[in-house]
């Protein structure tokens, strides 16, 4: 076989060198002309015209100027803090700023001589500048070859230092292009290629580089877009099917006791048409033979518990265990209590497993599970534990799935020789095109309907100067009988500052509301677990009017009478988050309202959400303004989804595209599964060579 021209080393391409060669390895990863050939331009910006200084207006993007630099000053005194300049032309003035670099600028430009400017105009008070501009002297072949579209490179600092910055990395590119050209080659089948009218590969890549005209470099924009997101479609849908060919699921063939006496005797509401539309996804995949990976999303409160107890006992009704895992103790334990209330009388063996479980409790409970007396493990991480295991696993439920690692599900699949169905659930609506993605190897079921009788949440946007306000208005509610969160944020990185407010906080509370009339309750991750527990059963029993809180009580909590919900420094948290808090509340038939408490500076970004959630209760809605505000890398989750790994695809911009690629990439499956066909080949080995480094998790979820 021969050698790879495009796994040379880049230091051996014309213009880099081992300096260089460093700087590119150590700054942005490329290694290799590969690398290199897809480091992908992300933006082209019009080389070919001139502005003049009086048609600039506030809104002009980038433009590009021709005239004269006079006037450089040194601004800060001892210790320079700005330069500046004046820029003229035959129709005005404007200046231009620079806040570093002064050292080597200040002597750099000639007088009478003319320069080509470039660089995004700012307006200041009547007069615009242009900050760090990019400059060079006119000459007529420069001008001659700046082109509409030039392509434009991220760099850093350091590469730039060493000359490359966004052109330099254009030279490297037009050196490359030329050496491989002949030698890229195709990796889409043709088929598709003519079917999709899609530009062969390589036009693609010369045309992303050194576009012709827009039309073309759309048109190869659009082939690496569906590219990129073709073969990650087609390796999750590729993941299902193999293990839909591989494992067999367990056959939950006949309802039984358990499940008849619940629903006859137990269930306390009618089930709303959502929840009994997933009972029958979840009723047809537990028949189907095959092993069920289903996501099961919810909004908060949209009543997932009773899908996953009602699943529990399918299982249960066919002679297997069932077990569900919560994130945290606490929500285990709720879980743990409203699953005893809900199965009452059934004669069903519910047992809790978490950190906290005492050695001879535990050891009984290891010894009950192997021997298949306890039905229903409830537990924490400690379920995942190497000692843990159980008779016959039916069925996993994992809930509020965020919370968990890969590696972490991956655990519970290895209870058994055969893995159980596994329903994971999730309270964070997470937007379509993401779910697509993150989760585009399982099935999923949406709750889309709330329980009946809930009144819409109200959502005020209050500063910190009405908190007086604002207490008034939790007298108000607690006279009415209510009970009322206030949320603090708690971040690692400034934990003890946050403490600290907390603190304050609980003080400013309790001398607002004073006992005996008001009880306020205090949990935070700080305190001891019998303490949490202590103060959480005091609210939730309707003890304490005022539950001061972190974010622990983020996930799960359900106490219907809690009407009121206000988050401190709201600007502080992200959308999702904020959402989730809110669904705290609005669980019982009151009207409820969440009060966001911000400082009075806030941040363009901190006010969009804080509109968003006044706008909106949707929480897919808001899933989806989060997706745009903050893109895919920041979203829960997808740090280990491979997504923020793309390199021209963008989760939150391109969804047909993803549709379109998940489409062609299940017809192609469903017709060659195994991607062996001569027809399929070509993808076959792109196939092959994308995802030979990548290490290939077991995934149950
Ligand atoms: P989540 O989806 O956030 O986990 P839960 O399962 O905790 O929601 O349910 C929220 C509340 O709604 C609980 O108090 C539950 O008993 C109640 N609930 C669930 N389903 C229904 C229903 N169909 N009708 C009335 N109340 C319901
Ligand atoms: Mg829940």
């Amino acid at each position: 076989m021969s050698v790879d021209i495009l796994e040379t080393p880049i230091e051996y391409l014309k213009g880099v060198g081992p300096q260089r060669a460093d700087l590119l390895k150590k700054e942005v990863g490329i290694f290799t002309f590969k690398d290199l050939l897809h480091l992908y331009p992300f933006r082209y910006i019009d080389r070919s015209k001139f502005y003049f200084v009086k048609d600039i207006t506030e809104d002009l993007p980038y433009i590009q100027l021709k005239g004269y630099i006079s006037n450089i000053q040194l601004h800060g005194g001892k210790r320079t803090t700005r330069m500046t300049a004046r820029f003229s032309d035959s129709t005005g003035i404007i200046e231009l700023i620079w806040f570093k670099g002064f050292k080597w600028l200040k002597d750099a430009f000639k007088p009478e001589t003319e320069y080509i400017v470039f660089g995004k105009p700012n307006r200041f008070g009547p007069k615009y500048n242009i900050a760090h501009p990019e400059i060079e002297i006119v000459n007529p072949e420069a001008i001659s070859q700046m082109s509409s579209m030039q392509p434009v490179y991220s760099s850093t600092e350091k590469l730039k230092a060493k000359g490359l910055d966004s052109r330099g990395i254009s030279k490297l590119l037009g050196n490359l292009i030329p050496r491989i050209e002949n030698h890229l080659q195709e990796t889409l089948n043709e088929d598709i290629i003519s079917q999709l009218k899609l530009l062969p590969r390589k036009e693609t890549l010369i045309n992303i580089h050194f576009p012709e005209e827009p039309h073309t470099l759309n048109k190869a924009i659009a082939r690496l877009k569906f590219e990129e997101l073709f073969f990650l479609q087609l390796s999750l849908l590729k993941t299902k099917t193999d293990r839909e060919i591989k494992l067999k699921g367990y056959l939950f063939k006949d309802l039984g006791d358990s499940f008849h006496s619940f629903f006859n005797n137990n269930l306390p509401f009618e089930l709303t048409n959502a929840q009994k539309k997933v009972l029958k996804e979840i009723r047809s995949d537990t028949l189907s033979g095959k092993q069920m990976n289903r996501l099961l999303q919810g909004d908060v409160g949209s009543g997932k518990t009773i899908v996953a107890v009602m699943t529990m006992l399918m299982a249960l009704d066919n002679g297997f265990q069932a077990c569900i895992m919560a994130p945290t103790e606490i929500l285990a334990q709720q879980h743990y209590k409203s699953i005893l209330k809900l199965l009452n009388g059934l004669n069903i063996s519910i047992e809790i497993l978490t950190g906290s479980t005492k050695q001879a409790e535990r050891r009984r409970i290891l010894g009950e599970l192997i021997s298949g007396k306890i039905n229903i493990l409830i537990g924490t991480h400690a379920l995942i534990e190497e000692d843990v295991s159980f008779k016959n696993l039916g069925i996993v439920v994992i809930d509020e799935q965020h919370r968990f690692g890969v590696a972490q599900r991956a655990k519970l699949w290895e209870k058994t020789s055969n893995p159980p169905h596994v329903l994971v659930m999730t309270a964070t609506p997470i937007p379509r095109t993401l779910a697509m993605t993150l989760y585009g190897d399982l099935d999923v079921s949406v709750i889309d309907e709330l329980p009946p009788g809930r009144k819409a949440i109200k959502t005020i946007h209050q500063y910190d100067s009405a908190r007086l306000k604002v207490f008034g208005f939790m007298k108000e509610q607690i006279k009415l009988g209510r009970q009322i969160y206030v949320v603090y944020p708690l971040i690692k990185e400034s934990e003890k500052l946050d403490l600290k407010f907390l603190e304050d906080g609980y003080e400013s509370i309790v001398r607002e509301f004073p006992l005996p009339k008001y009880i306020v309750s205090i949990v935070h991750g700080k305190l001891k677990t019998a303490d949490k527990e202590y103060e959480m059963q005091r609210f939730v029993k309707g003890e304490s009017h005022i539950m001061v809180a972190t974010t622990v009580i983020e996930v799960g909590i359900d106490v219907p009478n809690a009407s009121v919900m206000i988050i401190e420094s709201a600007e502080r948290f992200g959308l999702s988050q904020l959402h989730q808090l809110r669904g705290r509340v609005g669980r019982g038939a009151d009207q409820s309202y969440c009060i966001l408490m911000t400082g009075n500076k806030l941040s363009n970004d901190a006010k969009q959400r804080i509109q968003a959630m006044v706008n909106s209760n949707d929480g897919f809605e808001i899933a989806e303004m989060d997706l745009k505000l903050r893109g895919p890398g920041d979203i829960q989750g997808t740090q280990q989804s491979g997504i923020v790994d793309l390199k021209i695809a963008d989760i939150a911009k391109d969804e047909k595209i993803l549709k379109f690629a998940r489409d062609v990439a299940r017809n192609i499956l469903e017709k060659d599964p195994e991607l062996s066909s001569d027809n399929n080949k070509t993808i076959a080995q792109t196939f092959k060579k994308i995802y030979k480094h990548k290490s290939r998790w077991s995934r149950i979820s």
